[in-house]
């Protein structure tokens, strides 16, 4: 099953590599065929090429919308070399086979990305190229489909290795690679007119991804796995670069996720913070006046989870703080940047993984987030809900102090970022408590307040640190239970959505243990 390649029709909009393409297939002996910019740049490069007007007889026209949309294309594209009819067909019409295909689209997804408007994104939507693509893919029994720069090489090898011609199973991986790049081009035109139009729930969605790595396994070493990006340039997990340690795993790049999105929550410019995560859930959450001061508090809130923890701070890493992270077993960090000294310090780490970025995840950008059930998707706005100061409503006699609000609106960014039920304590700007991920927000409370006693006899302090602590519930006490267990703990003040059927008993609960309440009207569960 292996066919040559004798005539070849490009077309590319990223002109990348196109020369040293060309130039080795003219050498193999293979005819060139290509439309106007790709024409152009081929022959200022020496190569003898035939346009594809001349073959079709119709002049590119309307903008570049009608070029290649003819039979002397598709029919050379699509037509069955073993097949009588399909034969006979391409001798009555004088159409020749295409035995390779390159294109590369129309920008559309940078188009988009830069802002352009709407009628420019309309004119980037490629319509000819896909049109190739699909056709040339469909008949892959024969003809070679390469959408991708950085797949010229492998073709060139390929046809290196064997004469001038293409296997079949090689084929067959270009045509597959090129359906999702048609696929993903649609997908990013079907979700750019859903945000055009303000379309809530578009009836049919799409979604595609490009692979960034495979992965040794899942979630478990039994599972297979592997890392697409979606095509936007986000600064977090997909785009970091890694400038050390082993390959990342499935449980890690979720969890440095996590832990990079929840301490993009604290702007940098009001002081550093730290987040430390394990299994997607932080252990600790702190700001300082510098990295190593909020490192040291996150840690101190739950010294035994950390270990072998996701550390991920909101500025650049510095020395100071590198050496510190050392002293325990850390699986990876993640920061805007780190400082020379810093990368120094921790190349003499082997197993950590430093990653960095050039800034922080945007915690205010939209886009949808996608989770599978059985049959089916779940898409839903990405939580970028923001409560100030000015939206707490006071429900109670007492009013917190400016302390205490400060350390409320801290526990309250914290708990979005904590699977519910979730309860965090915090106190001077740090978590000092907690709890994750309980099917009662009674036991929340509890588990959080029981790390808070542990940490207190292992770091030999008088009493725990949540006496006097400020308290964060990611959705309402339906019951004043909950919120007495946290008073009990030593809770001084609640931040919570409210919206109870019983938020008068709430209230008048926290009023007789001398709590002071804000009720922020928005929820973060997460799960
Ligand atoms: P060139 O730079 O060669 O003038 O144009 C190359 C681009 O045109 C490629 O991105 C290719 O996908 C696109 N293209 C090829 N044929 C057609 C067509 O018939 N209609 C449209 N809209 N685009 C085409």
């Amino acid at each position: 099953d292996l066919h040559p390649v004798r005539r070849a029709l490009l077309s590319v909009s990223d002109k990348t590599g196109l020369i040293e393409l060309g130039k080795a297939l003219a050498e193999r002996g293979v005819e060139l065929l290509s439309t106007g910019g790709t024409a152009r740049a081929l022959r200022d490069a020496g190569l003898a090429v035939k346009d594809v007007s001349e073959l079709t007889g119709f002049p590119e026209m309307m903008d570049g919308r009608v070029k290649t949309l003819h039979p002397m294309v598709h029919g050379g594209l699509l037509a069955l070399r073993d097949n009588d009819t399909h034969v006979a067909a391409m001798e009555e019409h004088g159409i020749g086979a295409i035995d390779l295909l390159v294109v590369n689209l129309y920008p559309f997804e940078a188009t988009v990305a830069k802002g352009a408007g709407y009628d420019e994104c309309i004119e980037n939507i490629d319509i000819g190229g896909p049109a190739m693509i699909r056709a040339a893919s469909k008949n892959h029994s024969f003809v070679n489909v390469v959408v991708d720069v950085q797949d010229y090489d492998a073709l060139l090898a390929e046809l290196a290795a064997n004469d001038g011609q293409t296997s079949y199973a090689f084929r067959q991986r270009l045509a597959q690679t090129a359906y999702a790049r048609t696929a993903a081009y649609d997908a990013a035109v079907s979700n750019w007119m859903a945000d055009a139009l303000d379309l809530e729930a578009p009836r049919r969605r799409a979604f595609a991804g490009e692979m960034k790595q495979t992965l040794r396994y899942g979630e478990n070493s039994h599972q297979t796995a592997a890392f697409y990006t979606d095509g936007t340039d986000r600064p977090g997990v997909a785009t970091a670069v890694q400038h050390q340690g082993k390959e990342l795993s499935y449980n890690n790049i979720n969890d440095t996720d996590a832990a990079f999105e929840l301490v993009a929550e604290f702007d940098p410019t009001n002081g550093a913070a730290c987040a430390i995560i394990k299994h997607a859930n932080p252990c600790g959450v702190a700001t300082g006046t510098t990295l190593l001061d909020a490192y040291k508090a996150a840690f101190d809130c739950d010294r035994t989870s950390a270990f072998g923890g996701i550390v991920a701070l909101n500025q650049p890493l510095d020395a100071a703080t590198a050496q510190e992270i050392t002293g325990i077993f850390t699986e990876v960090v993640i920061a805007p940047g780190a400082s020379d000294e810093a990368r120094a310090i921790f190349a003499a780490k082997k197993n950590l993984r430093l990653l960095t970025t050039d800034a922080l995840p945007d915690v205010s950008a939209g886009g949808k987030t996608v989770r599978q059930v059985a049959g089916g998707l779940l898409v839903q706005d990405k939580d970028n809900g923001f409560v100030g100061m000015d939206d707490l409503k006071v429900v109670t006699k007492k009013a917190p102090s400016e302390d205490q609000m400060r350390d409320l609106l801290f526990a309250w960014k914290v708990a979005k970022h904590v699977k519910s039920n979730a309860i965090v304590y915090v106190k001077g700007g740090a978590t000092v408590g907690v709890g994750a991920g309980q099917m009662s927000r009674i036991d929340s409370a509890l588990i959080a307040a029981k790390k808070a006693e542990r940490m207190a006899e292992a770091l030999g302090l008088p009493q725990p640190l949540t006496i006097g602590s400020a308290v964060a519930s990611d959705a309402f006490f339906p019951f004043p239970d909950g919120l007495m267990e946290a008073a009990e703990a030593g809770a001084t003040c609640v931040i919570q959505p409210g919206g109870s059927m019983r938020d008068d008993e709430v209230i008048a609960a926290a009023d007789e243990v001398g709590l002071a309440m804000v009720f922020t009207g928005m929820r973060h569960f997460r799960h």
